[in-house]
């Protein structure tokens, strides 16, 4: 037997990397069981270069746990360790990592969140471990050694018994880490971090129904055996290749992924790149719902098939964190701060690999199958509009697959649209106008009037399309957007003939004291017009630039601009001068019924609009079925 000192110049680092990772101490089986796949990869590979002449075999890495023992055993059939190798790698070599990186990171490792990702390896450990041991055995012709250490910087070292290849850890669980000693822990935490680990990974055993033998009757039971009960995929479809893959198995790796996910996805984007930079995954487009914020933090990064983290901000650009999926690098640093992160090149780079890829396959999609494409268009624009916004580059290229539906159902591209409606639907300053609703329902009698003139009107209810017009305007030119209600259709885009008014400059007069005088609520402003003598006699309508504003507000996006308190309301009244009700405004004698003609064609125009409500409502329906009557 052999003792020794661990060289370390900290007197006991065992309490200092408790205190760090405390937060995080169920890492340590992660690391362990990295290192143990670590060493059986190893094997793999002296074994095919033909450096290790032994039978590399079907080798597994075991956990088992000894409740009343209070150990937890982590077994591998790797290439093992000898004496001049444990005192290498474990005591000089590990630590010396481990206390480098304290040192490094003391400051840091509060905040950064990450940390304790990945770098303490094997003696994350003594995170739950009062005493840690190591049997192993190499692939070399070489004794076996026994290792422990009791949290100390002293170790002990002995010769053991243990004549087949590999390494067994055992960690006598603290009395405050006890939780380790669960099954249905453990279980949780494989299925966290090693769900997709390349060395089958056992965990007890399990039953499994076999094949009646032939002639067997009815009644007999089914013969079943007991089976090793392996917990990983070694082989997940996003290592593999692209050509290999057909369309169900991406979609029942999703399921894989998510298995409380009834619905399926959308599209998968299947990313492999080896340089500049190393990255592999998969990506999905869910159906998403409007609701931005509830649908982060899905998609999973993997450093070499080991789970890191479901929080890729940073990684992937904001727009894109709504995805689900996988992705695999061994390029992105994990033990590093978050704002650290984001500045890092590999990783900017890695960021703008995605935004393209996805670009890509949006518009191949396009492209290829428009189809299809139009189908699921609803259920990924929050994904694309918000990706235009924020991201310049992507903007260039959705601009040509981005799809702006008509409230009938037709689907235009922005050049699309434009060429169609260039000639058709101008303003006074010859601007192209692109009229919108945002409620099929709401602003149905704005839509007919437009419709029935021939216009376009599109269909634009995301929850950023505000937002995303505004880019527009900006980024294009001669454009302006204006919802079906922003104005009356005539002032909003120019027609040839302008219509003349019935009455007279005096009468005009007359008319807009007296309405103004009839009308109490301020929040409308009202306007005479000449139009055709069976367009509507009163239309409320609220200017584009106030009403997004508004909108905008509520959104985010425009917030502050106009101080801390909410917009007022704020409506025109467009009286047309031609329709006949109007000409009997002004023919009414007595001022009572004039005032209440008058007010039931407001109400009548708010109720067009959506906006009587109420005990307005309620008054307004009392008073017509007085008139009916
Ligand atoms: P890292 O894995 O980053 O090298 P660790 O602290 O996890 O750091 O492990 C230190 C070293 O100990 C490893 O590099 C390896 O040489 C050795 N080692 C740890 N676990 C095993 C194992 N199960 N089998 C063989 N060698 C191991
Ligand atoms: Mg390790």
């Amino acid at each position: 037997m052999a003792t020794g000192k661990i060289n370390v110049s900290v007197d006991n680092i065992f309490p200092l990397i408790k205190k760090f990772l405390y937060s995080d101490h169920e890492i340590f089986l992660r690391e362990l069981i990295s290192n143990a796949t670590d060493a059986t990869l190893k094997m793999k590979h002296l074994t095919t270069i033909g450096e290790a002449k032994v039978e590399y075999g079907n080798p597994i890495i075991e956990i088992k746990v000894d409740k009343e023992g209070k150990k937890l055993h982590i077994i591998d059939q790797g290439l093992g360790m000898t004496e001049e190798e444990v005192k290498k790698y474990i005591n000089e070599v590990a630590f010396s990592g481990a206390e480098e990186f304290l040192n490094k990171y003391e400051d840091s490792a509060k905040d950064s969140g990450i940390i304790g990702h990945f770098g303490l390896g094997f003696y994350s450990a003594f995170m739950v471990a009062h005493k840690v041991e190591i049997i192993t055995k190499s692939y070399k012709d070489e004794p076996a050694v026994q290792w422990s250490c009791d949290g100390s910087p002293e170790f002990i070292m002995e010769p053991a018994e243990k004549d087949t290849r590999g390494t067994e850890i055992i960690l006598h669980i603290a009395d405050d880490s006890t939780e380790f000693l669960e099954d249905g822990k453990i279980n949780s935490l494989l299925s966290k971090y090693n769900k997709f680990m390349p060395i089958p990974i056992k965990f007890g055993m399990k039953t499994e129904t076999l094949p009646k033998p032939e002639g067997a009757k009815e009644e007999d039971p089914a013969p079943t055996k007991e089976v090793d009960n392996i917990i990983n995929n070694p082989n997940p479809a996003w290592t593999k290749q692209p050509a290999d893959l057909k369309p169900e198995d991406y979609k029942s790796f999703y399921r894989e992924l998510y298995p409380m996910q009834f619905e399926e996805p959308l599209f998968h984007i299947h990313l492999n790149v080896d340089y500049p930079f190393n990255l592999t995954g998969i990506l999905y487009f869910p159906k998403l719902s409007n609701d931005l914020n509830q649908q982060k933090d899905r998609i999973q990064l993997y450093q070499n098939q080991v789970f890191v983290t479901d929080n890729v901000e940073g990684i992937v650009p904001e727009f894109l964190t709504m995805l689900r999926g996988v992705i695999d690098s061994p390029d992105i640093p994990l033990n590093v701060s978050r704002s650290y992160l984001q500045a890092d090149g590999a990783v900017k780079k890695i960021s703008s690999y995605i935004t393209r890829k996805v670009a890509d396959k949006m518009n191949s999609l396009f492209k290829n199958n428009r189809e299809e494409f139009e189908a699921k268009w609803n259920d990924i624009k929050i994904v694309i509009e918000y990706g235009m916004l924020s991201e310049d580059k992507f903007f260039d290229k959705a601009d040509k697959f981005a799809l702006y539906p008509t409230v009938d159902g037709s689907y235009f591209t922005f050049g699309e649209l434009q060429e169609k409606i260039k000639d058709t639907q101008t303003d006074k300053d010859g601007k192209t106008v692109i009229l919108y609703a945002s409620d099929k329902e709401a602003q149905h009698s704005y839509i007919e009037t437009a419709k029935a003139k021939g216009y376009e009107v599109l269909l634009l209810d995301s929850p950023i399309i505000g937002h995303l017009m505004q880019k527009l305007e900006s980024s294009k030119e001669n454009i302006s957007f204006a919802r079906v209600d922003a104005d009356h259709i005539d002032k909003l885009i120019q027609k040839e003939e302008t219509q003349i008014s019935k009455l007279s400059d005096e009468e005009k007069e007359t008319l807009k004291k007296e309405l103004e005088e009839a009308i109490t609520d301020k929040s409308f402003t009202v306007q005479l017009e000449a139009m055709d003598s069976d367009a509507s006699p009163f239309t409320i309508t609220e200017p584009e630039f106030m009403r997004r504003m508004k909108e905008m507000q509520q959104t985010g996006g425009g917030g502050g601009m106009f101080g801390m308190g909410s917009m007022p309301d704020m409506y025109n009244l467009i009286v047309n001068t031609n329709h006949p009700l109007v000409s009997e405004f002004l023919n009414t004698k007595t001022a009572k019924k004039k005032e209440r003609l008058i007010n039931q064609s407001l109400d009548l125009a708010k109720l067009s609009k959506g906006l009587l409500k109420g005990k307005a409502l309620t008054e307004f329906i009392k008073r017509s079925y007085e008139m009916v009557k």
